[in-house]
């Protein structure tokens, strides 16, 4: 039986990023992942706020990159979800589809996945007009009219980050009043570029190969609204592992962390 030093469970940036440190360590290592290496980030096609990378770099590059210098340092991947954590005589019992791992250390750096709306054109034009992070995306939406969905702290948060470059922010609620903090609430209000939609739901995305047109329904009247837009989505993330770690201690050694 192999009892690793560390196993990193996910190979997105956070996965590769402690898989190099810990090769450089010297450490007897894994890295696991489910699917393709790169994580969420390989998913856009254009990254602005990496440090390095003045003209930008598309997210596979960038993952094509950060894979080969682990690898240099001699980091082995293993393909496998897995699906379980426990603990036994201080050595980590990680059990995949297909295979079992022990490790002395273990980092989660599964991720997270925003909740989807579940709507019409959602998954088409995700990374081509429609975003989940205003910190990433905000800069791609200069000048132009935004929609956020939701009612609640990120979306009031969100939608005031977002009145730094667009030209205007629709907050788009369901409910007929904001759950923001008042504090958010009292901002969102004293904004001039944001107008609030209320009894209102996103109901789908049009366009070609990019967001053109969304349209609005109010819940009440019924009435739809067509219009020219760019639209991100507020809401809480859900971690990603999909692990149980229902018998996992809490003395885990570390843990995995977002980047940005
Ligand atoms: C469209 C889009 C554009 C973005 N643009 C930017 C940007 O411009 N700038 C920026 O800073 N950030 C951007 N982000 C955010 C960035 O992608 C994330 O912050 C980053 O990918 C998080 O890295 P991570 O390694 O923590 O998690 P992830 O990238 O989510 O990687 C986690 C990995 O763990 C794997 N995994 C999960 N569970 C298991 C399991 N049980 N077993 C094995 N493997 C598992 C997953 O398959 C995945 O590969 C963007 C995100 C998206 C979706």
């Amino acid at each position: 039986m192999r009892i690793y030093d560390l196993i990193i469970i996910g190979g997105g940036p956070a996965g590769l990023t402690a898989g190099i440190y810990s090769m450089r360590a010297r450490l007897d290592t894994l890295l696991i992942e489910k699917m393709v290496i790169g994580g969420q980030i390989i998913t856009t096609e254009k990254i602005e706020n990496y440090p390095g990378f003045p003209d930008g770099v598309s997210g596979v590059s960038l993952i094509q990159k950060m894979e080969e210098q682990a690898k240099i340092f001699g980091l082995n991947i293993e393909s496998e979800e897995i699906k379980q954590l426990s603990k036994e005589n201080n050595i980590f019992k990680l059990t995949g589809n297909q295979n079992t791992f022990f490790s002395k250390t273990i980092i989660i750096a599964s991720g997270n996945y925003p909740v989807k709306l579940g709507i019409q054109g959602e998954e088409k034009f995700r990374g081509r007009g429609i975003s989940y992070c205003a910190t990433c995306d905000a800069l791609f939406y200069k000048n132009k009219k935004v929609i956020v969905v939701g009612g609640g702290d990120a979306a009031c948060e969100e939608g005031l980050y977002l009145t730094k470059f667009a030209d205007k922010v629709y907050i788009v609620h369901r409910r007929d009043k904001l759950r923001a903090a008042k504090v958010l609430q009292e901002r969102v209000f004293a904004n001039s570029k944001i107008e609030l939609l209320f009894d209102c739901v996103l109901e789908r995305i049009e366009g070609t190969d990019f967001v053109e047109k969304a349209v609005i329904k109010n819940i009440k009247t019924k009435e739809e609204k067509a219009g020219n837009f760019c639209r991100r989505r507020c809401s809480k993330e859900k971690p990603a592992s999909g692990i149980d770690r229902s018998r996992r201690r809490s003395n885990r050694s570390l843990y995995g962390r977002k980047i940005y």
